[in-house]
């Protein structure tokens, strides 16, 4: 019972955490600027997801395209130490240190108490809400502006 309580959680934190990846991105592949539909998406885990201190850490995400996710030179499932060079110039200065930093954290494979789980999964689903409102209000902006020109 307590461990498919668990699961579930697990499951909804990683469904949230892969929409606000795809939001925060505006669906657009961060390394080739390609525009994708969401079945196109590919969220990617910049430290992988095993790792619990950073599975949910939105600084911990990248949306990218099946071709720059999976089979450019520099995609992380193709060269992965060509990746993280890509992201240590594109990214902000400190940005992986300090992903690389929390995921060493408390020997980095502790799990989540289901307490904590439920707390992240409420402040996600708060931050997917806010998010999906701010982009139907700017598209009501961008909509507005292109045609009262
Ligand atoms: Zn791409």
């Amino acid at each position: 019972m307590k461990k498919s309580m668990r699961r579930k959680l697990e499951n909804e934190l990683d469904d949230l955490w892969r929409e606000i990846i795809y939001l925060t991105y505006d669906f657009t592949c961060e390394m080739c600027g390609r525009e994708m539909t969401p079945e196109e998406c590919h969220a990617h885990h910049i430290i992988p997801r095993g790792n619990f201190n950073v599975r949910w850490d939105l600084g911990n995400g990248s949306l990218l395209c099946n071709y720059n996710h999976n089979e450019a030179p520099d995609a992380p499932h193709h060269d992965n130490e060509k990746y993280l060079e890509w992201l240590k110039v594109h990214r902000w200065k400190g940005h992986y240190e300090r992903l690389l930093r929390k995921s060493g954290e408390k020997g980095g494979a502790n799990k989540l108490e289901i307490l904590e789980l439920m707390q992240l999964r409420n402040r996600l689903k708060e931050i997917k809400i806010c998010m999906e409102e701010l982009r139907a209000k700017s598209s009501l902006l961008t909509y507005t502006i292109r045609y009262s020109l």
